[in-house]
């Protein structure tokens, strides 16, 4: 509680809060996304509480997205003998090649589920919510 006895709104945020693996390579665009929209929630309500609501259903579905690398994935990506270094380079190098690269991005990263920031241009100009 404050002083004033009013609970006290405590957000945590980007790593402290979700922390996809560095593997997802999403984590620095979760990480601005989420203070750009928390930003953008706490000048659109007077409440806390209400900014943080709206904050968290906002960003929620984008760091579940984030989260959703296969569990496999960590070992694959840190081989423990050569053979496996060998094989990791390999397919990493053939992936990267230039007929090859467009297609490997698409199956690596999907259709995102990233935040429509568009709804906050307009938010400018709107009257404030939950005032
Ligand atoms: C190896 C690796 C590769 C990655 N690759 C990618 C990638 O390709 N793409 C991508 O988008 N993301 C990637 N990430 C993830 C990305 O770096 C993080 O998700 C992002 O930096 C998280 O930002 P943050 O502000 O939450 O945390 P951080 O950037 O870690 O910032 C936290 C800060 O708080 C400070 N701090 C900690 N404790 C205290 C304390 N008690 N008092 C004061 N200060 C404190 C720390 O020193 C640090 O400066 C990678 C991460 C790693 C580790």
């Amino acid at each position: 509680m404050t002083a004033a006895g009013s609970p006290l709104s405590v957000s945590r945020r980007r790593d402290a809060a979700w922390c996809a693996t560095p593997l997802a390579g999403i984590g620095a665009t979760l990480a601005v996304t989420g203070a750009y929209v928390l930003a953008e929630e706490l000048a659109r309500h007077d409440s806390i509480a209400a900014a943080f609501e709206a904050y968290e259903q906002q960003i929620r579905p984008m760091v579940e997205d984030g989260q959703g690398v296969p569990k496999l994935a960590p070992r694959l990506m840190h081989p423990k003998t050569r053979l496996g270094i060998r094989l990791l380079h390999g397919t990493l190098g053939l992936a990267s090649l230039e007929p090859v690269r467009n297609l490997t991005a698409k199956l690596v990263v999907g259709p995102g589920k990233e935040v429509d920031l568009s709804r906050y241009d307009a938010a400018a100009s709107a009257p404030a919510q939950g005032r």
